[in-house]
């Protein structure tokens, strides 16, 4: 079972990978963005880990509706909304239950994916954080390690397509050949998930 303290957990080690990876995040969003997704991540989780601090919310549902929120507050681009609306959305579907299930976690963040995907419009293939996050998903019944080398392949896999949202689709075919910066960050976000489980 997986308490408030695992999701505490899954989100101080994405803080921490979201500051190891700065840089290249940041990096990766030059060609095709604007050089700013490294940056805006950190601030957002580093908000989020702090205000976990001062909070202390107790269920696993409330810990990710309050990460949601922060990263809605405090980060301007559009990963911020999007991250936000992840979480929050995945958090309000885990209910007020103080444990969870790997399988109520895979259903809730199905539910967390699907909520991105209505906010932005994104479809897998539109070279976004959507295409790390769905075959994730789909991989999480086996295993967080399933899920986390789904979600690695996912993110490279966008290199060769042309970006259909977001700044990246300004540049049409320039886009292509270009590894996404949000489907890169998607990939540490799951990553962390077996760092939260001690795997
Ligand atoms: P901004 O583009 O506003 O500067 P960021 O650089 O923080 O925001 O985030 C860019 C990432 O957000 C992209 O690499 C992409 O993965 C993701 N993204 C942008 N628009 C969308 C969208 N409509 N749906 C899903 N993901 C999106
Ligand atoms: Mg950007
Ligand atoms: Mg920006």
């Amino acid at each position: 079972m997986l308490d408030a303290d695992f999701f505490r957990r899954w989100m101080t080690a994405t803080a921490a990978a979201v500051d190891r990876e700065a840089e290249r995040l940041t990096a990766l969003d030059s060609p095709i963005g604007d050089a700013d997704h490294g940056s805006n991540l950190q601030r957002g989780f580093t908000a989020v880990v702090a205000t976990l601090e001062k909070e202390s919310p107790e269920t696993p549902g409330a810990v990710l509706v309050l990460a949601g929120r922060q990263l809605i507050s405090t980060v301007g681009g559009a990963s911020g909304p999007l991250y936000g609306t992840l979480l929050r959305r995945t958090g309000k579907a885990l209910g007020e239950a103080e444990e969870v299930t790997e399988e109520q976690l895979t259903s809730a963040l199905r539910t967390g994916v699907d909520a991105v995907m209505a906010l932005g419009g994104a479809a897998p293939g539109d070279k976004t954080m959507i295409d790390a996050l769905t075959p994730a998903v789909d991989a999480l019944g086996d295993s967080f390690a399933a899920a986390r080398a789904a979600a690695e392949q996912g993110a490279e896999a966008t290199t060769p397509l042309q970006a259909r949202k977001g700044r990246a689709s300004y540049l049409g075919e320039r886009s292509i050949g270009h590894q996404d910066p949000g489907a890169t960050s998607s990939a540490l976000l799951i990553a962390a998930l077996t760092e939260a489980a001690g795997a």
